[in-house]
């Protein structure tokens, strides 16, 4: 049997187009981008197509594109400079954040006693912004905002403009982790006035090791890898060409394919909820992951009506690949901070959360073999205390 991978949240395979670009990078053009003979100025020249695909794709200058080695880096690279060089004495964030911004916020805390405020989430992940205005109205720290577009658990989505806005008028600075949404969502920098955000291609079939910052020209935000003068002196190091240029080709893929795709995988979507509400009695959503509007189409977030601890591992054996939170934290043994604020504590006690993310590669087939398993696995639970019962 085939294995189905349903687990795109955490990285999707890289594409036979991107691969071939690659190779032909790594085969041809080896040349230090820094050189200033012909072999590095061909490797410069793919770099700054690279920066100019982008930077059209966000509507933004150029300039205002920094590569790094991913979203992880990236978060890094932003909440730290922020603090360290942008006088940041107060970050209002999430408890929903992925662990690369949760942790650095936390550093940011412990080492340069930055002041630390969560907003907290509605039971459907959803924050006060009424609340964050007055935060913000209410003290003349200088203030950073971190909350992320997409959530990679739930899918839940950011209204990124109106947060923006929020920041923009009282003179905060806003940051949105935007790794789940970029070359997913078409994304307008020229209109929403975030001004720091992030990417890794590996999230929409490009290499792992190959991200961006955006970084808003006016703001003045440095690096914290120190070095040569590469990227500006924001990033030092030699460029990753190949995987900046594999980045390039997935984001031109995706941004040509992004409305055919994007209405394959809602339906895929829309389809794994119809099949399991039939299959499985009792289950539920998390957030707004089952909703269209709210939520990223490629994430879906399951709450199954039986506690199982192993159901990663069960899925697996029967060569199913989910996640039970994000990847980062799947050896964990504990529920995810986004579960522990979303569900209730009966919740916890009984279901078990999975979440299941797509690819325009997903098929109904492969939904339906998930069914089936899901299906089998809760039976089994009915079984199990069918038995109890009885003894
Ligand atoms: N932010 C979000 C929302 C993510 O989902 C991830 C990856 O799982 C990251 C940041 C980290 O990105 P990377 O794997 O490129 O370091």
């Amino acid at each position: 049997m085939d294995k189905i991978y349903l687990d795109n949240a955490a990285t999707t395979p890289l594409s036979d187009e991107v691969i071939d670009a690659m190779v032909k990078v790594m085969k041809i053009t080896f040349g230090n981008p820094s050189s200033t003979h012909s072999f590095g100025q061909e490797a410069k020249i793919l770099i700054e197509n690279v920066r100019r695909q982008i930077a059209e794709c966000l509507k933004v200058s150029p300039a205002e594109i920094t590569f790094t080695s991913c979203g992880t880096e990236s978060n890094n690279m932003i909440i730290q400079s922020c603090v360290n060089h942008l006088g940041v004495e107060r970050i209002i964030t999430s408890p929903m954040e992925h662990k690369c911004v949760a942790e650095t916020v936390l550093d940011m805390k412990k080492r340069r006693n930055v002041e630390v405020i969560y907003l907290k989430p509605d039971k459907k992940g959803d924050f006060d912004l009424a609340q964050l205005e007055t935060l913000l109205k209410d003290s003349d720290k200088k203030t950073l905002v971190s909350l992320m577009h997409a959530n990679n658990e739930t899918g839940n989505l950011l209204d990124i403009k109106k947060v923006a806005e929020i920041c923009h008028e009282n003179k905060a600075l806003f940051h949105s982790d935007t790794v789940q949404t970029v070359a997913h969502v078409d994304l307008d920098f020229s209109d929403i006035p975030v001004d720091f955000a992030s990417c890794s291609a590996h999230k929409f079939h490009g290499p792992k090791g190959s991200g961006f910052a955006f970084i808003r020209k006016s703001s003045g935000l440095k690096g914290i890898i120190t070095g040569g003068p590469q990227e500006r002196s924001l990033r030092a190091g030699t460029e990753n060409v190949c995987g900046i240029v594999g980045l390039g080709k997935a984001l031109e893929l995706a941004v040509d394919h992004m409305a055919e795709y994007s209405a394959q995988i809602q339906e895929i979507k829309d389809y794994t909820i119809g099949n399991l509400r039939n299959a499985i009695p009792g289950v539920k959503f998390n957030g707004r992951s089952a909703e269209k509007e709210n939520s990223l189409y490629t994430v879906l977030s399951v709450l199954l009506p039986f506690k199982d601890p192993m159901i990663g591992l069960k899925l697996d054996m029967k060569g199913i690949a989910v996640s039970q939170g994000s990847a980062c934290s799947s050896g964990a043994s504990k529920p995810s901070m986004v579960m522990m604020m979303l569900l209730e504590e009966e919740e916890m006690e009984n279901c078990t959360p999975l979440r299941v993310s797509f690819s325009h590669l997903t098929t109904k087939a492969e939904i339906d073999a998930l069914t089936d398993a899901l299906k089998e696995i809760s039976e089994s639970f009915e079984i199990d205390k069918t038995n109890i019962q009885h003894r």
